[in-house]
């Protein structure tokens, strides 16, 4: 026998050994206090038939508290009870307990409120894991079986070459969506863990922004995007690679949103005590629904999967910016384009 078959046994046995040992001290209580006050009225009854009363009357009174005590103890334990027994299930995985909160007694009531929202907090926690298993894997499978796809095609001996370069592409396009999938997951999960920051140095936020459009270059020369800067100079304190990050996914997305011929305008404002960053384009906007769900992990405006992504930039950007105390709020409309607000404390510790 281990030692949580004793501790069962104990809890089982508990109640009854101290119904009976109270029974027990009750019945000879009794019988004393009888016999005093037969002592004291100098009428002790005859032993042949005094005794036996006062045994049946010790034993009938015995017995009512013996039930009364029992009932008492069983009410009190009985809401004990049934939080270890609902607890080993919640432990076991079972998150569909709900204990009854409309028991009367106001300490009892409280204790079933907390463990329902315990287990309410535990199932989101759950859901939350297996969602995030969920998106991981379904955000690797598409890239996984382009790679295993056109690699067979590859094999083939009777491509032409422009079959081969354009499979190739596929290939090389599908190990960076990987690669950058991979990238953030390993960050984001590295940032949420994180509170304390990394190693921080003063430089210049709008020379910063210059470097993440010059960048991206590439990108919005290919769709002819109209870039408009107004920037004021303003130092900050901070990890530059984390906020490099913030400004590469914030034009990144004005980029990938907007049409051929459309505008971004970026601009960096000093403030007393802040800094402020918009980043605005004339893309396709967002519905106010959208804008609801753009900072969760994995979530993606577009539901076909056309465009390029996977719906962890904005998660990273907020994670980031939360981790310098700062906001990021979104102004937009659909097909009236986008803008970004970050506001930066200096003074964030
Ligand atoms: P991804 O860009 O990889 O899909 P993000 O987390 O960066 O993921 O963005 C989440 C979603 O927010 C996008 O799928 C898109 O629907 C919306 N979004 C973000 N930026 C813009 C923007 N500038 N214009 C329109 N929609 C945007």
């Amino acid at each position: 026998m281990n030692k949580n078959h004793y501790i069962k046994l104990l809890k089982l046995w508990f109640p009854f050994i101290i119904n009976v040992f109270i029974t027990f001290t009750i019945t000879y209580i009794t019988t004393l206090i009888i016999i005093f006050i037969y002592a004291k009225q100098d009428s002790l009854p005859s032993p042949s038939m005094g005794f036996t009363l006062i045994i049946v009357i010790s034993i009938l009174i015995g017995l009512f508290f013996t039930i009364f005590i029992g009932l008492m103890i069983h009410n009190f334990i009985k809401p004990i009870n049934k939080i270890i027994e609902s607890a080993e299930k919640v432990a076991k995985g079972d998150f569909s307990i709900h204990l009854d909160e409309s028991v009367h007694k106001e300490e009892i009531r409280d204790m079933y409120i907390s463990f329902n929202k315990m287990v309410r907090e535990l199932n989101s926690i759950e859901t939350l894991r297996n969602d995030f298993i969920v998106n991981v894997s379904h955000e690797f499978k598409t890239p996984l079986s382009s790679i295993e796809g056109y690699a067979t095609l590859l094999q083939s001996p009777n491509i032409t070459e422009e079959e081969r370069i354009e499979y190739s592409k596929i290939i090389i396009e599908s190990s960076k969506q990987l690669s950058s999938l991979t990238g953030n997951i390993l960050t984001l999960s590295k940032l949420e863990t994180q509170e304390i920051l990394p190693e921080s140095v003063h430089f210049n936020l709008d020379e910063q922004i210059r470097q993440a459009l010059l960048i991206l270059e590439n990108k919005w020369c290919s769709k002819n995007i109209d870039i408009n800067l107004d920037f004021d100079m303003c130092s900050y304190y901070g990890n530059e690679k984390l906020l490099m990050q913030v400004w590469l996914n914030l034009l990144e997305n004005a980029i990938k949103f907007t049409s051929n011929g459309g505008t971004i305008t970026a601009s960096v404002k000093e403030h007393n005590e802040y800094i402020c960053i918009t980043i605005s384009d004339t893309g396709i906007g967002m519905s106010k629904e959208t804008q609801q769900y753009i900072f969760d992990k994995f979530y993606q405006g577009d539901k076909t999967h056309t465009i390029d992504g996977n719906g962890l930039g904005l998660a990273l950007v907020k994670r980031i910016i939360d981790l310098y105390n700062g906001t990021i709020t979104v102004k937009s409309a659909v097909n009236k384009g986008s803008t970004f607000i970050v506001s930066l404390p200096k003074n964030y510790n």
